[in-house]
């Protein structure tokens, strides 16, 4: 049985999201901006340990918070399958702190709304490291941050350039396996793409 995993990718407006999405699934960037306006599902199917899952990514257009009930959700189509997703990629582009705020926001919320127990995986990527010398804040700061004190994955990456791009899609699925899934934990093998555009071999 192939197991399904839904992933809502959320950030501030032109952070890298849906960048980050097209390089991982169609090896495929784009300078110019185009705002996202309506919710899209990505399905690729990705190869880890020798499973194979199938993702069901959401890119989540700019939405003001976290839907707060299944109500609120239901009624503004940006955000369904927000509250139900298995694991969150909270996005911000390392040259905004802003976009940090946003997030920061954003994880306050999946945690209040899923209660003390909750294990749902949240991994904080700090998108646009190309752009390094104009980062807010130093690497090593954020990541004990987002580590020690939202116990949150971390990963930077450069969507632009494909880099870390499939590594942090594989971090997120590392940590889901190990919470959810719970499967034997072998050696992770990071290898291309195995069929273009469908599937990737992490
Ligand atoms: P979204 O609104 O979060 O989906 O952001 P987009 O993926 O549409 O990207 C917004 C803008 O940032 C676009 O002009 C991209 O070309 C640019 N961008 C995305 N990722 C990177 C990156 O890693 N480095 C740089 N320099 N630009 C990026
Ligand atoms: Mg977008």
């Amino acid at each position: 049985m192939v197991e399904t995993l839904s992933i809502a990718v959320i950030g501030a407006p032109g952070v890298g999201k849906t960048s980050i999405i097209r390089q991982f699934i169609y090896n495929d960037f784009s300078e110019a901006y185009t705002p996202t306006r309506s919710r899209y599902v990505y399905r690729p199917s990705v190869i880890l340990n020798g499973n194979m899952y199938e993702l069901k990514v959401l890119d989540v257009p700019p939405i003001s918070s976290f839907p707060a009930s299944a109500s609120q959700e239901w009624l503004d189509l940006r955000c369904r399958g927000v509250r139900n997703a298995n694991a969150y990629i909270l996005v911000y582009d390392i040259c905004c702190v802003e976009s940090f705020e946003y997030v920061k926001m954003i994880r306050q919320q999946i945690v209040e709304n899923e209660g003390s127990s909750s294990e749902v995986p949240i991994l904080v990527v700090g998108n646009k490291r190309d752009l390094q010398r104009q980062r807010f804040m130093p690497r090593r700061a954020v990541s004990v941050l987002v580590k020690k004190t939202w116990k949150c994955g971390y990963v930077e990456c450069s969507a632009k350039f494909n880099w870390h791009v499939v590594l942090l899609f594989k971090e997120l699925l590392g940590i889901a396996v190990a919470r959810g899934m719970r499967q034997n934990h072998t050696s992770t093998r990071l290898q291309g793409a195995l069929q273009r555009n469908r599937c990737t071999v992490m």
